[in-house]
């Protein structure tokens, strides 16, 4: 195999969504495994629809994921520009090749032209398609055209016999009949060119060896199939990867969840997990084997192994996913990964003392086993930081509400209150005590307890809390509860 050469080649409309960051990831592991170039090039000749905001967004995704890139923006590369708009020039020229050898022509048909013919052709039962009428004006009737004022797009002159056969490294062979495939504009009337022309253009001069991309281009590689051949250029390898379909079988959109790679981001997840959840949309090594690191997926990744059914996105599994991760990372790891979810929350100050930094480390071990998402802690972690936490009410109406928490309650206060530390060996005791006296088992006297403190039926071991809380909050936070009490009296 010559060298590798792929692209990842997004329009910038939008964020970088979960199917744009998988083709890319796909890429990059292509390019990665066989040590080629993976290139990034911005489609951007959708002037009304392209910002800068999203080429910042899409970027952005892909250095959260990790997916960095050999060739395009910020990076430069010896094929550049990497951005269409910038490469206007390059696409005139070849025009003017496929015109001169008799394979483009100007086409000066208004809208309400074409409509009619579509109209006629639909009366009569026939395939709708250009007719192909502007392919021999004489310079005349251009000139007439002209001075009109009508602005002419561009048509390639199609091959309209035999067939166009895509060889898809996915599905096989996929045939097209060239009596379907129409003289298509390559150049709008804008003077800007079309995605299946710029795409040939581009994909040819920047060498590109392996097209990966989303099964959606199927229709539209035939067109450039015809292209490359006209314009004399080799012919890449084509892989079209299946869709991805949220839990009702259908498109993966909005409707589903979150689709923006930065919103993940923002809501908690690893870009490590994403990857790996990513790389198995579609891709698989052997059943048995869900989680991959990084190395493990350039190593292990080949195209051969990619499916030609419709992927579907299980949110469910990718938190678990992501859950595992976070019990890999080291606690100053983890740190770093939810120390600005706390910040945001003003749970803690931007810049900790050394002794802040060490409470929060101790908050956030108890943590790190229970979050599926880093965004998690700062609920779970609320009343570690600040008195002012909310009840859980089912929680609260549930274990308070029983008859024997007062009681409990006022004995644990009692005892909790003579304690001279918040240690292991000076709370057995206490409990121990509570116990005997009440004839109940730790839980049921823990349960009220653990519900006065952090305001809910869920939370790390009784004890750690405890000693982080510590003794005069505990205190005032069994008063508080047994206030609540006395008040559904
Ligand atoms: N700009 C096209 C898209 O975002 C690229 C398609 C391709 O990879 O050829 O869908």
């Amino acid at each position: 195999m010559s060298k590798v050469r792929v692209r990842f080649a997004p329009s910038p409309t939008g964020f970088l969504h979960v199917g744009g960051a998988r083709t890319a990831l796909y890429n990059w592991l292509f390019a990665r495994h066989h040590g080629g170039t993976f290139v990034l090039r911005i489609e951007d000749t959708d002037l009304a629809r392209s910002t800068e905001e999203s080429v910042r967004g899409i970027l952005d995704g892909m250095r959260f994921l990790g997916l960095d890139w050999d060739e395009g923006p910020e990076v430069g590369g010896e094929y550049g520009p990497y951005f269409q708009t910038e490469r206007l020039e390059l696409y005139h020229k070849y025009v003017q090749q496929l015109m001169e050898a008799g394979r483009a022509y100007e086409c000066f048909c208004t809208p309400e032209e074409l409509e009619a013919q579509r109209q006629a052709q639909r009366e009569q039962k026939l395939d709708i398609h250009y007719d192909g009428r502007c392919r021999h004006l004489t310079e005349e009737q251009k000139g007439a055209y002209r001075a009109e004022g009508r602005k002419p797009v561009v048509r390639f002159v199609s091959e309209k016999e035999g067939q166009t056969e895509i060889p898809d490294l996915i599905r096989g062979s996929v045939v097209f009949q060239n009596s379907q495939i129409d003289d298509f504009v390559i150049v709008k009337s804008d003077g800007v060119p079309t995605y299946n022309y710029a795409v040939v253009i581009d994909d040819a001069l920047m060498e590109i060896t392996h097209v990966v991309r989303g099964e959606d281009h199927i229709p539209n590689t035939p067109k450039q199939i015809q292209l490359y051949k006209a314009l004399g250029f080799p012919i890449p390898e084509f892989a079209h990867i299946p869709m991805i379909l949220g839990s009702d079988k259908t498109r993966l959109s909005k409707r589903h969840g979150a689709t923006s790679v930065m919103q993940f981001h923002d809501e908690g997840y690893l870009a490590d997990a994403m990857v790996n959840y990513l790389a198995l949309l579609g891709w698989g090594y052997d059943d048995s084997q869900t989680l991959f690191s990084r190395d493990e997926l350039i190593e292990k990744f080949s195209l051969e192994r990619v499916s030609k059914n419709p992927a579907v996105f299980d949110f469910q599994k990718l938190q678990w996913m992501n859950g595992v991760y976070i019990r890999e990372l080291t606690l100053d790891e983890f740190y770093d990964h939810a120390f600005p979810h706390l910040q945001k929350a003003g749970l803690v100050p931007a810049e900790p003392s050394e002794e802040e930094q060490q409470l929060i480390k101790t908050v956030l071990k108890e943590l790190q086993s229970r979050v599926k998402l880093i965004s998690e802690v700062v609920e779970m972690s609320r009343y570690f930081f600040t008195d002012d936490f909310p009840y859980n009410e089912e929680a609260v109406r549930k274990v308070l509400g029983k008859g024997d928490a007062k009681g409990v309650l006022e004995y644990l206060r009692a005892a909790l209150a003579s304690v001279s530390s918040f240690s292991h060996e000076e709370l057995e005791p206490v409990f121990n005590g509570a116990m005997e006296e009440f004839d109940l088992k730790l839980g049921k006297v823990i349960q009220p307890l653990r519900v006065a403190v952090t305001g809910t039926n869920v939370s790390p071991g009784i004890y750690e809390v405890l000693e982080i809380v510590g003794q005069q909050r505990t205190l005032a936070r069994i008063d508080r509860a047994l206030d609540w009490i006395a008040q559904g009296e």
